[in-house]
């Protein structure tokens, strides 16, 4: 941390702050400017207490971080990027990977329709929300356990591996046992407690973005899953909530580079989510993959008009086979697969 002292600081405040550098568990290291003193406190600030109190002293202008708060999910801790296995499809290398199925699990034709479909046109991800974290407490919540065992019905028969979310610490060890990714859904993104539950099972983690979540605090969510000794973490952006009402949500590309510049961590785009209508998603994709994500996690059904949650944003299987075959060369000009 950097301490930057008011100008025209007395010889005695000026030695109070170093003293107390000193006591919280710091050297403090003295720069003298023209106009300014600026003092460098030289410790590990995850075994130190915080300097950030000293923001409060009249003596101190400002305090100063040099280091990025998010350290593990950072690139300098980890060279090149990260890729996360999930059942032999790499997240993060070459090739893109699409995850695609219904909003939510319904029934057992509705999930295995879209799951033959989707794996037919390209799709080695099956998605399905089991457990539905819903704005009203009197829409449909999800089929829970029946959802799950619907999955992996679909993951027996079809070989694609399975995504879905969970809502509390309770459920990560049973959600494990039935998923190859476990998903954090955008409401929960900065819910610690299930953040660190999620990673201690093992599996892979996507971690959306909060709806109203910066993307510093985003990396640092992540932190929490990479810090519990869980290295397959996978960001995804689903939009955040801003003033315009045309869309559900800003899809925000530029999360792409800037996770790309900041992390070694895969970036996952949801234009389902982001734009909430199924006429952008193809746009959205096409963006998405022309911009470098790793992989696309698309909403499908078989009939989007009668779906339990999400109707307006899902494509068909027809709508999603067309979108695979358009997205192709996209692809190719990414120089991925
Ligand atoms: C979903 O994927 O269906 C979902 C609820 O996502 P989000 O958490 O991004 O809203
Ligand atoms: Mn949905």
């Amino acid at each position: 941390m950097i301490i930057v002292l008011k100008p025209d600081i007395s010889k005695k405040d000026e030695l109070a702050v170093l003293k107390e550098i000193k006591k919280l568990g710091y050297k403090p290291h003295v720069m003298r400017g023209v106009e300014r003193t600026v003092v460098g406190a030289i410790g590990d600030e995850r075994t130190h207490q915080n300097l950030e109190a000293l923001n409060t002293w009249p003596q101190v202008e400002k305090v100063m971080p040099v280091q990025k708060r998010y350290k593990l999910t950072s690139r300098e801790a980890h060279k090149g990027n990260s890729t996360v296995n999930v059942c032999g499809n790499i997240i993060g290398g070459k090739k893109i990977q699409i995850m695609a199925g219904p909003c939510s699990v319904e029934d057992e034709k509705q999930l295995l329709t879209t799951a033959h479909a989707v794996k037919k046109a390209g799709a080695t991800i099956l998605r399905g929300g089991a457990y539905k974290p819903r704005t009203s407490p009197y829409e449909f919540q999800g089929l829970g356990v029946k959802g799950l065992k619907l999955l992996a019905k679909a993951r027996k028969e079809t070989g694609l591996a399975i995504i879905t979310e969970l809502l509390s610490e309770q459920q990560a060890e049973l959600v494990a046992e039935y998923s190859d990714i476990l998903q954090i859904g955008a409401r929960n993104a900065q819910n610690f407690q299930l953040l660190i539950a999620a990673a201690k099972t093992g599996k892979p983690v996507l971690l959306k973005r909060g709806l109203s979540m910066r993307i510093e605090e985003w990396l640092l969510a992540g932190e929490y899953v990479l810090a519990n000794d869980n290295a397959n973490l996978m960001f995804c952006e689903r939009g955040i909530r801003t003033f315009e009402t045309y869309t559900r949500n800003t899809l925000d590309l530029s999360t792409i580079p800037i996770i790309k510049k900041e992390s070694h961590c895969p970036i996952v785009i949801d234009p389902s989510q982001g734009a909430g209508r199924s006429d952008l998603v193809v746009a959205m994709c096409k963006g998405a993959v022309a911009m470098g994500a790793d992989a696309l996690l698309i909403e499908v059904h078989p009939n989007p008009a009668e779906a339990w949650s999400d109707g307006a944003q899902q494509l068909t299987i027809e709508g999603f086979a067309k979108l695979m075959e358009e997205l192709k060369p996209f692809i190719a000009a990414a120089g991925r697969e």
